[in-house]
């Protein structure tokens, strides 16, 4: 059997003139280490990032490790890239391509059965062979077609392609191509703090900043005393699936929030804590952030979406803030989420049974219009800054893997 290795495909025009060969590094780096991960994750395979050998030829990555299933998962998760193909190499030499293109079609038959129809796509980057691309279709295609007279060539919408990609020594062949998730190779732009409730929204959320080149690191305001430790164990475990996208795990900060939302509540009007314990949350958070070297936060909040997400509320919180808010779930229907959070794995954890901190004493109809002036009135009733100091003194923070 030839050796073996996978190639990643990304969208050139993503990575921008002089950044590029940073931005492929990046993309290698990242291959390799949720690779090695999730390999470990199963039990099997190279049990350190180092342990996989990446290489880069010719504006190509190459992950050279056998696709078992858990790779091929983490596939799915590598942000940068557009697909990736399992290959095989073989000399380039048009018998050798023939025998190999042989073995590749007969081990994609063992998996999936016989395909109805097939076309052969060659790429030539250099001209390593004399023959032209449209000639070694001919030639490699012409010889399957002869040997399996059942499939049939299919230029337009065949079930099975034969990839050959023709290069000066060695050559590619694949017949599996396996779609990426497309954005930009985590490490590409600032971190960002993201804030998870434990709800269906802000993981999603979290997992679209990841996509456009961000790490995320975690802050979760938890009720306790009057909220259960379990609450966390949620929490921990939306950390890990989110985790799995990125390629160095962040850290997970805990902020004891009970008891300084029982403060508020004692002065406060019920209809606008719920903007209330959100600014202080805000307020924190941006501490936080600063602590990690994160320039902005992250929220789940869609418009509209329950009464604390009007565009007034969402402004009086905004103005708490000294950092930009990305919200990048604003324009999604909640049909929407829970499709992107099924696909991210993190809709089963979020549906778990878990109370929100966010509903201790508050109203169950909180103020839909908030004014900068009522917030300022409110906050008079009690001391801002001596809570969230007080809350800034017992954060815990826990390494979730
Ligand atoms: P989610 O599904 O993410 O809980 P939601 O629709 O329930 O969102 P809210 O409860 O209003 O909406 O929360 C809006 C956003 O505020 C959340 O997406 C999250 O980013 C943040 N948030 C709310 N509660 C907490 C919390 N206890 N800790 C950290 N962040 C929180
Ligand atoms: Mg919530």
């Amino acid at each position: 059997m030839n050796k073996r290795a996978i190639v990643l495909r990304y969208h050139e025009v993503a990575l921008k003139g002089a950044n590029r060969g940073w931005f492929e590094e990046r993309l290698a780096i990242n291959a390799r280490k949720l690779v090695a991960r999730a390999a470990k994750i199963q039990g099997e395979g190279p049990d350190s990032p180092g342990k996989v050998e990446v290489t880069r030829q010719h504006g190509r990555i190459l992950l050279h490790i056998e696709c078992d299933a858990s790779v091929r998962q983490s596939m799915k998760r590598l942000f940068g890239i557009s697909s990736a193909s399992p290959i095989r190499f073989v000399p380039t030499d048009k018998e050798a391509l023939l025998a190999a293109a042989f073995e590749e079609v007969r081990d994609y038959m063992a998996l999936h059965g016989t395909p109805k129809s097939f076309r052969v796509l060659t790429k030539r980057s250099d001209k390593a062979l004399p023959e032209t691309s449209i000639e070694l279709d001919h030639f490699i295609g012409g010889n399957l077609k002869e040997a399996f007279p059942e499939i049939a060539v299919d230029l337009e919408n065949p079930e099975m392609i034969l990839g050959l990609e023709i290069r000066r020594g060695e050559s590619f062949i694949w017949t599996e191509k396996i779609p990426g998730p497309g954005g930009l190779p985590v490490g590409t732009n600032a971190r960002i703090l993201a804030l998870l409730s434990g709800g269906i929204d802000s993981p999603v959320a979290a997992i679209q900043i990841l996509k456009r080149g961000s790490p995320v690191s975690y802050v979760h305001f938890h009720g306790a005393p009057f909220v259960g430790e379990d609450v966390l164990e949620k929490i921990e475990d939306l950390v890990r699936v989110v985790n799995r996208y990125q390629p160095d795990p962040e850290p997970l900060q805990i902020v004891p929030f009970g008891k300084l939302q029982e403060q508020i509540a004692l002065v406060t009007n019920p209809k606008m804590r719920t903007v209330l314990y959100r600014r202080m949350m805000i307020r924190i958070a941006c501490r936080l952030a600063r602590t990690i070297g994160a320039h902005a936060l992250a929220t789940g909040e869609s418009l509209g979406q329950v009464a604390s997400q009007t565009v007034e509320n969402i402004a009086a919180v905004d103005s708490a803030a000294d950092l930009p808010i990305l919200r990048p779930l604003i324009t999604y229907d909640k049909d929407d989420i829970i499709v992107a959070a099924r696909k991210c794995e993190t809709f089963d954890i979020s549906i778990r049974p878990g109370i929100d901190c966010c509903t201790l004493f508050a109203d169950r109809h909180p103020s839909l219009r908030t004014t900068h002036a009522l917030v300022q009135e409110q906050e008079s009733r009690f001391d801002v800054n001596g809570l969230m100091e007080q809350a800034l003194a017992s954060v815990e923070t826990r390494r979730v893997r």
